[in-house]
Formats: C-alpha cells, sequence, structure tokens
C-alpha cells in the first residue's frame, strides 16, 4: 500500500504538491488525472524516493520512503513519459533485465522474468529486437515490461499514452486491463480517460491538491470543470476499436 499524508513539495515558492493525502491499495487501478501542471507528476514521483517532500510524508506498505528508498523501488515500479527516457540498453531482452539483474538474481529468475514480462505486454520472443526500430507503441509496452520484470506491487505509469495512435493505445490499455485482472497495481497518470472505464478509482488533481475523486461512473460529469477530457470510458471497446474522435475525423 502506498500512503500520502499531508504532502507538500515546493520548486522555489511554488506549491507544486499543495497539502495530498491519498491512499493506493494493493491491486487498485488508480487514473490521476487533471490538467497540465496540477502537480501529477511531481506527486507520484515521491512513490519512490524520486522526490523528496518538503513537508507531509509518504509510506509504502507502512514505512516512510525517504528512510528506505531503494525498498520503495522495488516494490513502486515506474515507466516515465517518454519511454526513450526508461531505456538502458540497445536490445528489448537487455533492457527488461537490467533491473533484475541489479536485484542480483540468478540468470534462471531473470531469463524467468523478462520472458513473462515480455509475455505479459504482447512481446513474446522480442528478446533480441533493437529498441530503437520499434514503434512508439511498442517501445511503451517494453518500458512498461522493463517495470513489470521487477516485479513490483505498484506499477506507476507517467502518461503512458502520450504519443501513441490509437490502435497502439488500444492495445497497451488491453495489457494493462490485463495485467490489472492478474492483480497487478496501477497508478496511471493521464490526462485522456478514453477507454479506461475499468479502473477502479479516478482522482483528479488541480493546483496541487486533489479536486476530486470517485469510481470512473461517478466522476465523469465533474470532468469538464477540472480540465480532463470527457472519457467515453469504454470507448475503444466492441468492435470498431475507433474512439469518437478517430470516428469523426472520417
Ligand atoms: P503535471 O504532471 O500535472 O503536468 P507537474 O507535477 O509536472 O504537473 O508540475 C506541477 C507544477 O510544478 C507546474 O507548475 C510545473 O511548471 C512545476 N514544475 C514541475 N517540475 C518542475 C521543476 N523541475 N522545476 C520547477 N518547477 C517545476
Amino acid at each position: 500500500m502506498i500512503e500520502v499524508r499531508d504532502l507538500i513539495h515546493r520548486y522555489g515558492e511554488e506549491r507544486a504538491v499543495d497539502g495530498v493525502s491519498l491512499e493506493v491499495a494493493d491491486g487498485e487501478c488508480l487514473l490521476l488525472a487533471g490538467a497540465n501542471g496540477s502537480g501529477k507528476t511531481t506527486l507520484v514521483r515521491h512513490f519512490n524516493g524520486l522526490l523528496e517532500p518538503d513537508e507531509g510524508s509518504v509510506l509504502v506498505d507502512g514505512r516512510p520512503v525517504a528512510e528506505d528508498a531503494v525498498r520503495a523501488r522495488t516494490r513502486v515500479g515506474m515507466t516515465f513519459q517518454d519511454p526513450r527516457d526508461s531505456f538502458v540498453s540497445a536490445t528489448v531482452g537487455a533492457d527488461v533485465a537490467f533491473g533484475p539483474e541489479n536485484l542480483g538474481l540468478t540468470r534462471t529468475e531473470i531469463d524467468r522474468r523478462v520472458r513473462e514480462s515480455l509475455s505479459a505486454v504482447n512481446l513474446d520472443g522480442r528478446e533480441e529486437a533493437r529498441i530503437d526500430a520499434l514503434s512508439g507503441g511498442e517501445q511503451a509496452r517494453v518500458a512498461v515490461a522493463g517495470a513489470l520484470a521487477m516485479e513490483p506491487d505498484h506499477l506507476v505509469l507517467d502518461e503512458p499514452f502520450a504519443g501513441l495512435d490509437w490502435p497502439s493505445r488500444r492495445s497497451v490499455v488491453e495489457r494493462l486491463r490485463r495485467l490489472h485482472a492478474d492483480g497487478t497495481g496501477f497508478v496511471v497518470v493521464t490526462h485522456d480517460l478514453r477507454d479506461l472505464g475499468w479502473a477502479d478509482r479516478v482522482v483528479v488533481m488541480r493546483d496541487g491538491r486533489i479536486a476530486a475523486t470517485g469510481a470512473p461512473p461517478e466522476i465523469e460529469e465533474r470532468l469538464p470543470d477540472l480540465g480532463v477530457r470527457p472519457p467515453g470510458w469504454n470507448e475503444g471497446e466492441g468492435s470498431t476499436g475507433v474512439g469518437r474522435e478517430d470516428a469523426a475525423a472520417r
């Protein structure tokens, strides 16, 4: 479990996170929405110690992240807005193996995790592929696989759909949905909630604070006022696989 208590984070005089308290249960899929600059990225970077609180605290499984960021990072995996920022190797397999290698696991265990993580994102057997030759959607899935290979309790994905075309987005969403059904917890930072009505909860930030929270259907009508695009929760389901926007553009 992730517990955020009265968190304040400042950049200079500005309070990017201004008194946030939030709990994320194991296995929960939480969407963190809100307009650009509302403090989402700053908030989630406290979950694994990439940033430290100016005031308040963040606990993972009851222990303050500030006391043991290494432990927090094994519990809370994170991918960044641009997946290319997370890659450390030229090929898919080497990249996904990098985290587990740093945990000092056996080769057999590392290989198992790489295989299963790639399979979870539908990239089975692509170990030897060069990352720079992959599509944007495939790169996003490699980044998710790299985080999954750490077998964290929570996976934080910061704008995982940015820059993806609709089919790639659909493919990533579908994978997340299945992983969630299998018990992985997610915090997905996104200002675009299309196709994500299956999530457990939405938390909307505004000006560094939590402005609204609720299950997807409960919160929908409040979203436009909070700078979040109305979702069409299950837009991509069904036979067409085409979002409202794409359909309108035809
Ligand atoms: P979001 O993820 O919702 O777009 P951010 O957490 O990135 O919001 O930003 C919140 C606020 O903090 C914004 O006003 C942004 O300009 C500011 N900010 C973010 N990162 C930095 C930084 N490294 N230095 C100074 N200001 C920052």
